[in-house]
């Protein structure tokens, strides 16, 4: 397919997804509105822009906060969904509910802890002709030493995993109409965004800032979470442990043999007490085959898992346009 033009003053929607931000929300709103207003005012994005604030089941004042933005400044919408549904369900949310209704989406979070100056360069990349638009962290010193270190952690072994991810880049991204499009044709229901968007392809580019630290409330990515999203990462998108279970029931397997001549050898020379033989072959060998055969089952159910995504992901109650 031919690269298709990108109009010279896009519509850009910001979308936003909402958790108990109440803190930071008005400070936000502030200084997105500033942004988005010097961008249309330079002509770099359409007067038609919006910022999608999408409410994920916040159980503090935010959707207050969102209809009261929304009512003073025709600027913001609000997205509300029916329950607490998770940042990237939220996100997707936001994303699926306004992708016709723009030319591009920039997708960040609400504490503003990734640099909004780098939308200027997202935009223009796009009207260079690129579908995607990763923005990605160049230094990181703001977050605590540990939030960093498992951080890295966790991008090493999502590799080792045989996930591709873009390295440092978290949900800060701009996606085409078309690359929209594209995404929805993706059904999981364990959503793993920075993984998925990878395998959309296209031509894309990578704008470089800085992460700042969070301004209010506090992160709501303990370490619980992160560690749940990771397991998410590699379980939506590897069937690899899978595999190295079926790896560890084969070696095991192997060794039960092993031990079989072993013993056979100890019981022909009578070095044994009566019984012992038959017993300790059994328990390697039955060990070892019932692993192996987990292994198996699980490689089967892990490609039924893999097929049978289907739920849907969010419910949009209120859309405020
Ligand atoms: N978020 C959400 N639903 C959740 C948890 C978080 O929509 O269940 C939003 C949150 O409001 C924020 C973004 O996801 O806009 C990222 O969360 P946070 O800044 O707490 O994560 P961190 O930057 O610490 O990884
Ligand atoms: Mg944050």
């Amino acid at each position: 397919m031919q690269s298709v033009q990108h109009p010279e003053s896009p519509v850009i929607y910001l979308v936003i997804p909402c958790y108990n931000e109440e803190d930071a929300l008005p400070v936000t709103a502030q200084k997105l509105t500033e942004k988005m207003n010097s961008l249309m005012q330079t002509g770099k994005i359409s007067k038609e822009s919006h910022i999608i604030l999408v409410n994920d089941g916040s159980k503090d004042r935010t959707w207050q906060i969102i209809e009261k933005l929304h009512n003073e400044n025709p600027l913001f919408s609000g997205v509300k969904l029916s329950r607490n549904c998770g940042h990237q369900s939220a996100l997707l949310a936001g994303m699926m509910t306004v992708r016709n209704e723009c030319d591009a989406i920039i997708s960040m979070d609400a504490d503003l802890q990734d640099d909004i100056n780098a939308i200027d360069a997202m935009v223009e990349k796009y009207c260079e002709g690129c579908e995607i638009v990763y923005g990605v962290r160049s230094q990181r010193e703001t977050d605590t030493a540990f939030k960093r270190g498992t951080a890295q952690g966790f991008y090493k072994l999502m590799n080792h995993m045989g996930v591709e991810l873009v390295y440092n880049h978290a949900d800060y991204r701009l996606m085409s109409r078309r690359a929209l499009e594209e995404l929805s044709e993706y059904e999981e229901v364990n959503l793993f965004l920075r993984g998925l968007v990878p395998m959309i392809g296209f031509k894309t580019a990578e704008v470089y800032y800085a992460r700042a630290p969070r301004m209010q409330g506090e992160s709501k990515y303990p370490l619980r979470k992160m560690l749940n999203f990771a397991f998410e990462g590699i379980t939506s998108l590897s069937v690899k442990p899978i595999r190295m279970i079926t790896g560890l029931g084969f070696a095991i397997f192997i060794v039960s043999i092993i031990m079989l001549i072993y013993i056979l050898i100890r019981h022909f020379t009578g070095h044994t007490v009566d019984g012992w033989s038959s017993t300790a072959v059994s328990v390697w060998a039955i060990g070892g085959l019932q692993m192996l055969s987990i292994g198996v089952v699980g490689e089967y159910i892990g490609k039924i898992y893999l097929e049978t995504k289907r739920r849907p992901r969010y419910h949009v109650e209120t859309y405020l346009k």
